[in-house]
């Protein structure tokens, strides 16, 4: 396809692709699909090798909400039966932190729910983050605490944060309709803050809220202008008990396309499989692994995924191999200067990236959305696939052993 052909030469060069291009990703046809999957790993190859980064979640604070995102089972009214506890102290959350660490993760993605931090809840996470990293060296640390006020970013930058998350989820036309507390551009200024506080930023999405194509592109083409480090990509996971329950729109081939189309766009950008991996990929989870190159490790905020180990087997069967603590994430050019991000050196993250997963904390999946959009996608209705959704009930929060 002339397309693709053009669309690995730009993700080569990192050459932005057009538009069309990219509503032509999320276009192609089911016959096409392995085509479009073997080119944009091979722009992913060119950036990142055959390497996979494993990320792991810590939920420092869980529902209660005051906020109102329509795909997070931790919003305000949700009556999902997520777990609901307030904050870990910093010695339950290095012993989270250290399980996930112990499975082969290098970044840790510390979790908070609420529109954002007070200054005593920075102090928290502050004394958190230096528990964290004193017991484990090289660990890159990510704060997802939501919205950050003037000098938050910078104090957390100064107590060891490497990369603060906050997704932008969807696209700046149609976020008023996921949720009226807080808006777009309430999130663009937290990403702007973190990136001006010298940590890596991340943000991503969250697909299948009833969006169109159209709107994908714009919030994969508002990420790529943010410049994050990370992009994570986050498929709803529709719970029970939030106002997108009924929004089963993806298929596990819609998802590799979404991803297909956010690696043209974002050619040499840590791109994340987030929340709802294996509810919505299923079987077709080794595909996306010649998309994306980092995925999370075991269970998400609220929900559990796959058993640690089988996250492990099944990149090592798929031909890839877990990136260690040694080696730098993001390409040289993105983190010229040091480590990680690139500001300062250091061991090398990569990049400042960031979580995701929280992305918009809550999401372990995203939002989800009734007909965000008019145009709601083609998308074939999917079935709902309830019985993939299981809430956690071990680890952060629990006497039970974390999911690593
Ligand atoms: S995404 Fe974050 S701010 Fe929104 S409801 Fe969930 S926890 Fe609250």
């Amino acid at each position: 396809m002339d397309l693709l052909t053009t669309l690995v030469d730009k993700g080569l060069r990192r050459e932005l692709p057009t538009r069309e291009e990219a509503l032509a990703v999320l276009a192609t046809s089911d016959d096409d699909l392995l085509d479009v999957v073997a080119a944009a790993g091979r722009v992913r190859r060119q950036w990142f090798g055959r390497r996979v980064k494993l990320n792991y979640l810590v939920n420092l604070k869980s529902g209660l909400c005051p906020e109102d995102c329509s795909y997070c089972s931790q919003r305000l009214g949700s009556t999902a039966g997520i777990l609901k506890y307030t904050w870990l102290k910093p010695d339950e959350a290095s012993k989270a932190a250290a399980a996930g660490l112990s499975g082969g993760a290098k970044r840790v993605c510390l979790v908070a729910s609420g529109r954002g931090p007070t200054d005593r809840d920075v102090d928290r996470v502050s004394d958190t983050i230096k528990a964290i990293k004193e017991q484990n060296e090289g660990v890159e640390v990510c704060a997802c605490l939501g919205l950050l006020s003037d000098g938050q970013a910078d104090r957390l930058r100064e107590a060891g944060a490497d990369a603060y998350n906050h997704n932008l989820n969807t696209s700046e036309a149609t976020y008023g309709d996921i949720t009226t507390t807080h808006t777009y551009a309430d999130r663009v200024d937290t990403v702007q803050k973190a990136h001006a506080a010298g940590l890596s930023a991340c943000s991503g999405l969250i697909a299948g809220m009833g969006e169109s194509d159209e709107d994908l592109v714009d919030v994969v083409f508002s990420l790529r202008e943010l410049d994050p480090d990370s992009v994570p990509v986050n498929f709803l996971i529709p719970f029970e008990g939030t106002p997108l329950a009924k929004e089963w729109n993806l298929t596990p081939q819609r998802c590799l396309r979404i991803l297909a189309m956010v690696r043209f766009v974002c050619p040499d950008v840590e791109v994340r499989i987030a929340g709802g991996r294996e509810v919505h990929l299923r079987t077709m989870q080794p595909l996306a692994l010649h998309l994306a190159n980092s995925i999370f490790l075991g269970d998400y905020l609220t929900s559990e995924g796959q058993a640690g180990r089988a996250d492990l087997e099944m990149i090592a069967d798929a031909g890839f191999e877990v990136e260690g603590t040694g080696q730098v994430t993001l390409p040289e050019h993105r983190t010229a200067g040091g480590g990680c991000g690139s500001h300062e050196g250091g061991s090398g993250c990569g990049s400042h990236e960031g979580g995701s997963s929280c992305g918009s904390h809550g999401s372990d999946g995203g939002r989800g959305s009734h007909g965000v959009c008019g145009s709601a996608p083609a998308a074939t209705a999917q079935d709902a696939r309830t019985d993939l959704v299981a809430v956690r009930r071990r680890g952060a929060g629990t006497d039970l052993a974390p999911n690593a």
